[in-house]
C-alpha cells in the first residue's frame, strides 16, 4: 500500500504516470488530495480497485473552510468527491480534528459524506506537542479521548470507516496502544524520514538504514519525548491497532466483535454531545488563493 500525501499532489505534472505505475504493480494507492484540482484532472486517471482518492475534508463547510484557511474550500472538496464518485472512482475521506471541532457537527459531516457516496472515512486528531507555539488549537490526550468518545459512540449503522476498529477504540479512550513510528514510514526526495511522518530528525538513505539507525526507544508517548506526549495520530497508531488485532486470538476476537456487533452505545457519550458548547472559531484567515483560481494559475504559484 502506498499513501501519497497532500495538500494537492495533483500539482505534480507526472502524478498520473506515477499512479499508473503503482497500480500496474498492484499497489493499493491512497492519494490524499485537498481536491483543488481533482475535478479537472480526473480524466487523467482510470478507475481501479487499486486507486482511491482520499479527499481531505475536515468537517462541515464552516469548520473545513476555517481549518484550511480557504473560503469555498469545502465546496471545492465536495465537488471533487461528487465528480470522482460519478466517474466510478473509489473515494474515501480523511478528517483531521483540532480543538474547536464540534462533535455534533462532525457526526452530521459523516452523514453528509455517506450520502455523497464516499466509500469510507478516516478520522484522526491533529498532531500536537507541548512546546508548539500555538497551543490553543491543539487537543491534549484527555480532550481528544472525550471528543472521540462523543463522536464515535452510539455509532450509526450507515457510517463506514477506513480505519482499524482498534485504532478507533484507542481514540475513544477504550484501548491503550503504544506508537509504531515505522508502521507508516515516510519517503520523499530527501529519503526516509526519521522517525515518522510528523517529526523530522533527519533522513535515512534506505528503509534498512531507517530501521537500524533510529533510536526508537526515544519516541512514542511512553518515551517521555515531549514532542510525542500528546500525539494520537493515525500515522503512528493505526499500525499499532492492526498489530493488536493480528497479534493474538483475543485481538482478532475483539476486532470481529467491534466490526460486526458493536455500535458503542454509551449514555455518557450522548450526554457529552447534548451538553457540548461549540467554540467560536474567530474570523477565517484566507491564506490561499481564491477558490475560483484555475489549475494553470495554481501551477504558476507553485512553480510547477
Ligand atoms: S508518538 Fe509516534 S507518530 Fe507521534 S510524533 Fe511521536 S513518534 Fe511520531
Amino acid at each position: 500500500m502506498v499513501a501519497i500525501p497532500g495538500g494537492e499532489p495533483l500539482l505534480h505534472p507526472q502524478m498520473p504516470e506515477i499512479v499508473a505505475g503503482l497500480v500496474a504493480r498492484k499497489k493499493y494507492v491512497y492519494m490524499c488530495t485537498n481536491a483543488l484540482l481533482l475535478k479537472e484532472k480526473l480524466h487523467l486517471f482510470k478507475p481501479s480497485k487499486y486507486l482511491s482518492f482520499s479527499v481531505h475534508v475536515d468537517g462541515q463547510r464552516e469548520h473545513h473552510d476555517f481549518s484550511v484557511c480557504r473560503e469555498g474550500g469545502y465546496d471545492i472538496a465536495m465537488e471533487g468527491v461528487h465528480a470522482a464518485v460519478a466517474a466510478g472512482f473509489r473515494v474515501t475521506t480523511n478528517t483531521t480534528l483540532f480543538d474547536g471541532a464540534d462533535p455534533n457537527s462532525v457526526r452530521a459531516h459523516f452523514d453528509e459524506l455517506m450520502v455523497a457516496g464516499v466509500e469510507s472515512m478516516m478520522v484522526s486528531p491533529g498532531y500536537t506537542y507541548d512546546k508548539a507555539p500555538d497551543q490553543k488549537h491543539f487537543l491534549g490526550r484527555a480532550r481528544s479521548k472525550k471528543m472521540f468518545r462523543a463522536i464515535l459512540s452510539n455509532r450509526k449503522k450507515t457510517w463506514r470507516f477506513n480505519a482499524s476498529p482498534i485504532f478507533m477504540e484507542f481514540l475513544m479512550g477504550k484501548k491503550d496502544l503504544t506508537c509504531t513510528p515505522w508502521g507508516m514510514p515516510t519517503f520523499s526526495i530527501f529519503g526516509w524520514q526519521k522517525p515518522c511522518y510528523l517529526l523530522q530528525d533527519g533522513y535515512a538513505d534506505s528503509f534498512k538504514e531507517l530501521m537500524e539507525t533510529v533510536e526508537w526507544q526515544n519516541y512514542g508517548t511512553e518515551s517521555g519525548n515531549p514532542r510525542c506526549a500528546n500525539c494520537m495520530v493515525h500515522s503512528g497508531y493505526e499500525a499499532s491497532g492492526v498489530n493488536y488485532t493480528f497479534g493474538s486470538v483475543t485481538g482478532l476476537l475483539q476486532t470481529a466483535k467491534a466490526i460486526f456487533f458493536s455500535t458503542y452505545e454509551d449514555e455518557g457519550a450522548q450526554k457529552i454531545l447534548n451538553e457540548w458548547k461549540p467554540a467560536s472559531h474567530g474570523p477565517l484567515v484566507q491564506i490561499a488563493s481564491p477558490a475560483t483560481q484555475t489549475a494553470a494559475s495554481l501551477q504558476e504559484v507553485s512553480g510547477d
